[in-house]
């Protein structure tokens, strides 16, 4: 069965670029009937807080990606490490280290008179004497000095390290007995057999180590994806500076999940030239071994074009339930749908969707000047009248034709176009120039709120 995971450190919030390797991971354990597990690397005290894990699983709970199991805190794992260790030390694949600072200071001179790559020289490797006193020793687990370490890498392809030029006998355990980060990573991945590694490229180099690791404790190697970091439109990391990449900032500015993660499976991968994919699309198709090898830019016109597209197909009550969260509250209208129908078309975000629904049913306070002057004559103010009047004497106007036949009945008796009426219609509705069709407007608001909205901006 396959099992994947996602390991965040919490420091901080969920980036984006996280998200994206989550979405990977729980793609493709769904894909696979198998797991998908969380856990959280906390080790790290003065790094770690928990508000940021809180923060990780919120993002978890946004997003609608169920973890399987519980999940997995390795602050409180930290006797599993302790017995793992001990393992390796009793079966003579790791040993202590008692090198004192002046002994490694002495050892980095050297290697830096001879130019060569500070490295730990294997000197406690087979130390039998009694222990120096005063110092706490490392653990240091015995890592092959020659050689090469290789693997194949789903995204990457064939992997190979020489050992020489990369590993030295590192340390699984400080002085104080807490296990190193490559360390519980490996441990934690094996015990909660973890198959498929899918994380960040930034990974890559810890992957050695990890992998000298599970072979000293006779775990299977998983197999790994290496995914390419997101770049930003010139080339360079993804930072604040282009844009948010705290996962949670996406809500907020009105962007949908289905959006982003829609957005986010296609930043590095691809399904023929298909762009839109709904959640179970993405659970049957994703495959990490066709990610992209080269890195891919974060297009945020490309995610404006999913939001759109998404709010413009998300079920009704889907997108009513949406908009609460920016204190717009439809479920009651009587024209919501319709009222929904007539700005969907037309809103990047959930925020700009809000934002028309309440010029629609909030009346205006004031009117905005530039559209007065610029639409509003003495001619048509007095088309506005008309227009108002001869609404008022209608029965009962209540869809979109009918509004707009009082208007054209009206327009051609006096030969004139829609647009000397359109503007101020518009204007006295809403206060401004900028609003869906005006007709879709009255039938939203109903006869009696259209003409009372029209004859207080006539007076
Ligand atoms: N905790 C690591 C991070 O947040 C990820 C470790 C891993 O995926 O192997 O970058």
């Amino acid at each position: 069965m396959v099992v994947t995971r996602f390991a965040p450190s919490p420091t901080g919030y969920l980036h984006i670029g996280g998200l994206r390797t989550a979405l990977y991971s729980y793609l493709w354990a769904r894909r696979m009937g198998g797991k998908f597990l969380l856990r959280i690397e906390d080790t790290d005290q003065k790094r770690n807080s928990v508000e940021a894990a809180q923060a990780i699983e919120e993002a978890f709970a946004w997003c609608g990606m169920e973890h399987d199991s519980e999940v997995v805190y390795q602050s409180s794992r930290m006797a599993i490490y302790q017995e793992h260790i001990q393992k390796l030390l009793d079966g003579g694949k790791a040993y202590y280290c008692y090198m004192s600072k002046e002994e490694l200071d002495a050892l980095r001179e050297d290697q830096t008179a001879r130019k060569e790559r500070p490295k730990y020289d294997g000197r406690y490797r087979d130390f039998t004497g009694t222990p120096p006193e005063g110092i706490a020793p490392v653990v240091r687990i015995k890592a092959p000095f020659e050689g090469e370490i290789r693997f194949h890498d789903g995204v990457k392809g064939d992997m190979r390290f020489q050992a020489a030029d990369i590993l030295d006998d590192f340390i699984i355990a400080r002085s104080d007995g807490t296990p190193t980060y490559n360390f519980v990573v490996a441990v934690d991945d094996a015990l909660m057999g973890v198959n498929h590694v899918i994380r960040g490229d930034d990974h890559l180099s810890n992957t050695p180590k990890q992998i000298i690791i599970y072979e000293a404790l006779g775990f299977d190697v998983p197999k790994f994806f290496h995914v390419p970091m997101i770049l930003n439109a010139s080339g360079k990391k993804l930072s604040k500076r282009d844009g948010a990449t705290d996962v949670m900032e996406y809500p907020k500015m009105g962007y949908l999940k289905e959006a982003l993660l829609n957005f986010l499976v296609r930043l590095g991968w691809s399904h023929g030239d298909q762009e839109i994919f709904s959640m179970e699309e993405m659970r049957t198709l994703f495959d990490p071994n066709t990610i992209n090898a080269s890195a891919s830019a974060f297009n945020a016109q490309k995610l404006d074009w999913l939001n759109a597209h998404y709010i413009k197909t998300l079920p009704h009550e889907a997108l009513v339930k949406e908009l609460k969260r920016f204190d717009v509250d439809v479920s009651a209208h009587p024209q919501q749908i319709l009222l929904i129908d007539a700005l969907r078309e037309r809103a990047k975000t959930l925020v700009e969707l809000a934002a028309g629904v309440r010029t629609i049913i909030e009346a205006p306070k004031a009117y905005d000047e530039k559209a007065v002057s610029k639409f509003m004559s003495p001619e048509t103010l007095e088309l506005l009248e008309l227009f108002c009047a001869a609404i008022q004497t209608q029965e009962e106007p209540t869809c979109v034709e009918d509004f707009e036949g009082v208007a054209k009945t009206l327009l051609e008796a006096h030969g004139v176009g829609l647009g000397k009426l359109a503007q101020p219609i518009r204007i006295s509705l809403v206060g401004s120039a900028v609003s869906p069709s005006v007709f879709h407007v009255m039938a939203v608001l109903g006869q009696e709120e259209s003409v009372a909205r029209m004859k207080r901006f006539i007076t």
